[in-house]
């Protein structure tokens, strides 16, 4: 890592690797000899046309999708899809289950209300998003049109560690936080949907992937953006699509592939976390936000015993090197965002930042 670069914990946008920053600095002004930068090329233009076909190829083979299984680069950013999923989806049954385990999962809860009838199939409010239901607390209804869940609660640092089993009701799942941290079995959902910003790419793509029998039954008065018809028609390119973005997801498959693809960030990533919660369960003065069993490994929430300390290990983390350690206004403390691009050695040397201001105060 270069000198001037810091480990940076954001929760998202976050880091993106360095090799793929790098590569995209190497071809900004001229890409591959087109005398042009993919940030000024025509979205149908040939040049791009390769970009975008070989994006979509990479990721279908990183995350295997299966063939009836369509991948749409859109805008709009995770939160549209709240809207999104019930217009495309609800007309079926007019009802829908969802289970809200921490502050994304309820804005798409309290937004699809808007179009039908929403049934609460879980809740973890009660111990302020500490922990994920287990299955047997889900209250399922076999006539809902969908079950809605959010994989990785980024605020609250709480991750679903089993897929919801609900039996011939589609899965619709929130990704954004998680995606490419570890294998899915992606013919287990009807739609999975990711902001870009963490774990892919910069902001300003949403990946959705939707089995294709689920598409074509929107709402009359969806919003013609928002149909996932459409958009599978037009091949995503109804209108402009994020092209920037998409050109960067592809480099970043490329560095995921060499990281031994989703399976291998399996491995790494879940060492990095297991590094930093064993240095906070077994410090004086720093307790994790989630119960175990329900941690996530993308987002580490903890807090020490006093708000004083906590604003002082944030300062002087900032002054040596480790940034945005703050953590959401809803849960205190601190929070580790350690997405797929945070190197291992960032997570160490937090870990021993962590281990030395314990001991001295
Ligand atoms: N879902 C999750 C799990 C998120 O973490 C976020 C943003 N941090 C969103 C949805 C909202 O995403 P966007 O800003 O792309 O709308």
């Amino acid at each position: 890592m270069s000198q001037e670069r810091v480990y940076n914990f954001s929760a998202g946008p976050s880091m993106l690797p360095l090799e793929v920053l790098e590569r995209a600095g190497s071809e900004i002004t001229n890409y591959q000899g087109s005398g042009m930068s993919v940030m000024e090329m025509s979205h149908r233009s040939k040049a791009f046309l390769k970009i975008f076909d070989d994006t979509q190829a990479k990721l279908r083979k990183l995350m295997k999708v299966p063939e009836n299984y369509k991948i749409l680069f859109l805008q709009g950013g995770a939160s549209t899809q709240f809207s999104a999923v019930p217009l495309n989806l609800i007309g079926k049954s007019g009802k829908a289950d969802y289970a809200v385990t921490g502050n994304f999962s309820n804005l798409a809860y309290k937004e699809a209300q808007k179009y039908g009838t929403i049934s609460l199939a879980a809740s973890s409010e009660d111990k302020n998003h500490t922990y994920i239901p287990a299955q047997d607390q889900l209250k399922l209804d076999p006539e809902a049109s969908y079950f809605y869940y959010c994989a990785n609660n980024t605020i609250y640092g709480t991750e679903w560690q089993y897929i919801p089993e609900t039996g011939s009701v589609p899965l619709v799942c929130d990704m954004s936080s998680d995606i490419l941290s570890r294998p899915v079995d992606v013919s287990r959902y009807g739609v999975i949907f990711a902001g870009a910003q963490k774990n892919m790419a910069p902001a300003g793509l949403t990946v959705v992937i939707v089995r294709e029998d689920l598409a074509g039954r929107e709402l009359p008065f969806t919003p013609k953006m928002l149909g996932y018809q459409i958009m599978i028609d037009k091949d995503s390119m109804y209108n402009t699509p994020p092209c920037w973005c998409i050109y960067m997801l592809g480099l970043v498959l490329d560095w995921l592939e060499g990281q031994g693809g989703v399976e291998g960030m399996e491995a790494i990533k879940h060492r990095k976390a297991q590094m930093l919660y064993d240095v906070i369960d077994s410090s004086k003065h720093f307790t994790c936000a989630a119960e175990k069993g329900s941690r996530s490994d993308m987002n580490v929430t903890f807090r020490s015993d006093s708000e004083e300390l906590d604003a002082k290990f944030v300062s002087e983390a900032a002054a040596a090197g480790f940034t945005n350690l703050k953590g959401h206004r809803s849960v205190g403390g601190m929070r580790a965002s350690i997405y797929n691009a945070m190197p291992a050695e960032g997570v160490e040397k937090l870990c021993g930042f962590l281990r030395a201001f314990d001991q001295k105060n």
